[in-house]
């Protein structure tokens, strides 16, 4: 059955550097990894083609949230950067499956790249505080101004000793490069097959590292990338 178009409000919108934290008046029952197509309207008042947004929301139920990064000229990108409080949109969803089904192993490795942590931050709140998992999150982004879930990413560790966060700034802090910081974190990993190894972020960096996972004898079948 086609699903159908709804409104809902902006609820709020947070901007850091160059990403938006958008918060959506529409809460709604999702799974990790699910997306939504948003929809916006034209100075005409017409639906433009939507774009997907991965649901980031993580424990609160009040509001749905999005974690978007700018796009230099990009349609959506730069409509969303003057959306304000109240505002009106459009959207289709939850849609997509559910990265739940995906993995296969209890012990994760999640290497996410600046917006890309929106489509696990969900999954990392949902499964952080499950003692059966073993949980490793490396977290890269350009600059310090763009790291929007580094505080909670960190407290969240601090609460649950199966969880193991890595954050690196590469423009700022040039003292360790990504993937040295991967092989630290790599290298100490027992039974490296047991795992599931999640790549989020830009095309380039997804490719190197499912590249870079490859060449070291992990199997296609235990890299998800998005
Ligand atoms: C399943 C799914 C989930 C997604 N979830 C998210 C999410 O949670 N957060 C998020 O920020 N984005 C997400 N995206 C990407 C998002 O849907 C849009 O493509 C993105 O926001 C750009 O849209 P735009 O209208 O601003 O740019 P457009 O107007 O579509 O593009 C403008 C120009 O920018 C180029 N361009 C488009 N995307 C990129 C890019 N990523 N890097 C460099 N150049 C680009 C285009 O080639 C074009 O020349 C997701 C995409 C998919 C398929």
């Amino acid at each position: 059955m086609e699903m159908l178009i709804k409104e809902a409000r902006v609820y709020d919108k947070i901007i850091k550097n160059k990403h938006y934290r958008l918060l959506l008046d529409t809460p709604m029952d999702f799974k990790p990894g699910q997306y939504i197509e948003l929809y916006l309207k034209d100075k005409f008042g017409h639906l433009i083609p939507p774009r997907p947004y991965t649901i980031s929301s993580a424990s609160t139920k009040d509001f749905l949230e999005l974690y978007i990064g700018v796009i230099n000229q990009g349609l959506y990108s730069t409509k969303i950067s003057k959306l304000k409080k109240g505002d009106m949109f459009y959207y289709k969803g939850p849609l997509g499956e559910t990265l739940l089904d995906r993995i296969h192993s209890k012990n994760l490795l999640i290497v996410a790249f600046g917006s890309g942590i929106s489509t696990y931050r969900s999954l990392i709140h949902l499964i952080a505080s499950d003692k059966s998992y073993n949980l490793k999150l490396i977290y890269i982004n350009s600059h310090y101004d763009d790291f929007f879930y580094n505080d909670e990413f960190y407290e969240l560790e601090k609460q649950n000793s199966n969880f193991a966060y890595y954050s690196l700034v590469t423009k700022e802090d040039s003292s360790k490069k990504p993937k040295e910081l991967f092989f630290e974190v790599f290298s100490k990993i027992e039974n490296k097959d047991d795992w599931n190894y999640l790549i989020s972020g830009p095309q380039k960096a997804v490719t190197e590292f499912y590249d870079i996972l490859i060449e070291h004898k992990i199997k296609g079948e235990k890299i998800i990338t998005d």
